[in-house]
């Protein structure tokens, strides 16, 4: 092999040039993807913690990518969101699921007195550009669905990361579309935050949810009860066992996600629940 500086700066470039390329090809199949239908929504319910009544579905994104299987977001949602690529696909997920769930109503296999929701995820991107206000509302408009229906989840530092969301979010508000903080206990937002976020609920993430840690409990059921007391409720995510649920209960979380319930599935509906847990 060649020896010298000179060689690992040709190597660097190399695999500089390499990571650009493959970046730029997995922007343009995306882009190719979207119109080709070659994207799908999965639906995880969320529960209720203590009775398991079903309360809504969280629509999770999946791309059905030719001869590469069934591609979870992680591998493509990071690279969408270095550019606008992220708001079209936003705006695809909030058409979708408000169309696809908007349609499993109305096949109303689900009691009259339902307030049954679907949550979607937005990017901070999508939240901060100039259209975002727009295509909530077209997709609730070509949905024929009411605003309350419609939960957006965002994550905790959006505003930090994108003070341009801050109007958008209240235009939302306004609206009467429903505002989830997601990933609760990633972040760094305090608990004295909350009470500015202006959200409906609070999602805590399944890395504190899952947590063994001594005192984790504890901050669970210290986020419980500030987020109660400014009037949050508050879902457990990634919930997997039956033995994590009686300290959830016993620490005042209202709702729960997770595989225990019913791992994301192509449709609404229909979720056997595997363990199908007794709550209380
Ligand atoms: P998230 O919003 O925190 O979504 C929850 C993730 O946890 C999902 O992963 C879900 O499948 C997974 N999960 C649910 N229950 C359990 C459990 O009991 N145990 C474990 N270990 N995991 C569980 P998924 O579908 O791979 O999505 C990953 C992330 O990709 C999401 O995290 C979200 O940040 C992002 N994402 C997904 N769909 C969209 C989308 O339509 N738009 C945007 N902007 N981001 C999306
Ligand atoms: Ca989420
Ligand atoms: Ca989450
Ligand atoms: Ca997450």
């Amino acid at each position: 092999a060649k020896a010298g500086g000179r060689g690992r700066v040709e190597v660097f470039d190399e695999s500089l040039r390499r990571q650009l390329h493959d970046r730029a090809q997995l922007e343009q199949a995306i882009r190719d993807g979207l119109p080709a239908g070659e994207f799908v929504l999965y639906y995880q319910p969320v529960v209720d913690m203590t009775t398991a009544a079903l309360q809504g579905y969280e629509a999770l994104l999946r791309w059905e990518r030719p001869g590469r299987g069934l591609v979870m977001p992680d591998a493509f949602i990071p690279t969408a969101e270095q550019s606008t690529l992220i708001c079209h696909l936003g705006r695809w997920v909030l058409d979708e699921a408000t169309r696809e769930f908007a349609h499993w109503l109305e096949e109303g296999e689900i009691g009259a007195e339902d307030d049954l929701t679907v949550a979607v995820n937005i990017s901070g991107r999508h939240l901060a550009s100039a259209s975002i206000v727009a295509d909530v509302k077209n997709a609730l408009l070509a949905a024929n669905l009411r605003p309350e229906r419609l939960v957006l989840e965002i994550t905790e530092t959006v505003l930090l990361d994108e003070p341009a969301a801050a109007p958008h979010l209240r235009a939302l508000r306004e609206l009467g579309v429903r505002i989830s903080i997601d990933d609760f206990g990633t972040g760094y937002t305090s608990i004295g935050q909350l009470q500015y976020l202006n959200a409906d609920t609070l999602k805590i993430d399944k890395s504190l949810v899952a947590s063994s840690r001594p005192g984790a409990v504890e901050l669970v059921e210290l986020v419980v009860r500030a987020a109660h007391a400014f009037g949050l409720n508050v879902i457990a995510e990634g919930v997997e066992r039956q033995d994590q649920v009686p300290a959830l209960q016993r620490v005042g979380c209202d709702s729960a996600q997770g595989y225990l319930f019913s791992r994301p599935q192509a449709t609404m509906g229909a979720h056997p629940s595997a363990a199908d847990p007794q709550l209380s």
